[in-house]
This record gives C-alpha cells, sequence and structure tokens, in this order.
C-alpha cells in the first residue's frame, strides 16, 4: 500500500511555514499565523501545494489533507468497536 507520508512533501511544506516570533508560525506563501505549526501545515497543504493525496492504509482512500487522513480514520476506528 503506497502511502505519501514522505520525507520530500514534508520538506516541500517547510518551505511555507516560517516563524513570526517565538510563538507564532506564519504561512509565507499569504501571511496566515497560527500559534499552531500544525495549524499552518495543513492549511498549505490545503491552499498551496498540489497534494497527490494521502493514502488510507486501511482502505487505500485518498484524502487531500493529513487533518482530513486522519479523521477518515477515526471512522475506520469507530466501525471496527462497533462490530464486535
Ligand atoms: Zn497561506
Ligand atoms: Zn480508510
Amino acid at each position: 500500500m503506497h502511502s505519501y507520508f514522505l520525507p520530500e512533501w514534508n520538506a516541500l511544506i517547510e518551505m511555507f511555514v516560517g516563524r513570526a516570533d517565538n510563538s507564532m508560525f506564519t504561512c509565507l506563501e499569504c501571511g496566515k499565523m497560527s500559534t499552531h505549526k500544525i495549524n499552518i501545515v495543513s492549511h498549505v497543504e490545503s491552499h498551496h501545494v498540489e497534494s497527490p493525496g494521502f493514502a488510507c492504509d486501511v482502505c487505500g482512500n485518498i484524502s487531500k489533507t493529513r487533518a482530513s487522513l486522519r479523521m477518515h480514520r477515526r471512522r475506520h476506528k469507530k466501525m471496527l468497536s462497533e462490530n464486535r
């Protein structure tokens, strides 16, 4: 099963993420700021880069961002526990 959590992909995202000051991260493309780096990372993934998608290792479904893959994966966990 192919997964897109590649070092190259992370390096590409990192090029868009800058520090505004000690506690703020900023998107270098549009200036969006957040105190949490993951917010900028997922913002860049959904707005500024053409993502090949993140493949779910359970069903192969492609999610556009890491955040939506995480949401999708949560559904599998729920289904598994409901089937028992
Ligand atoms: Zn941006
Ligand atoms: Zn899945």
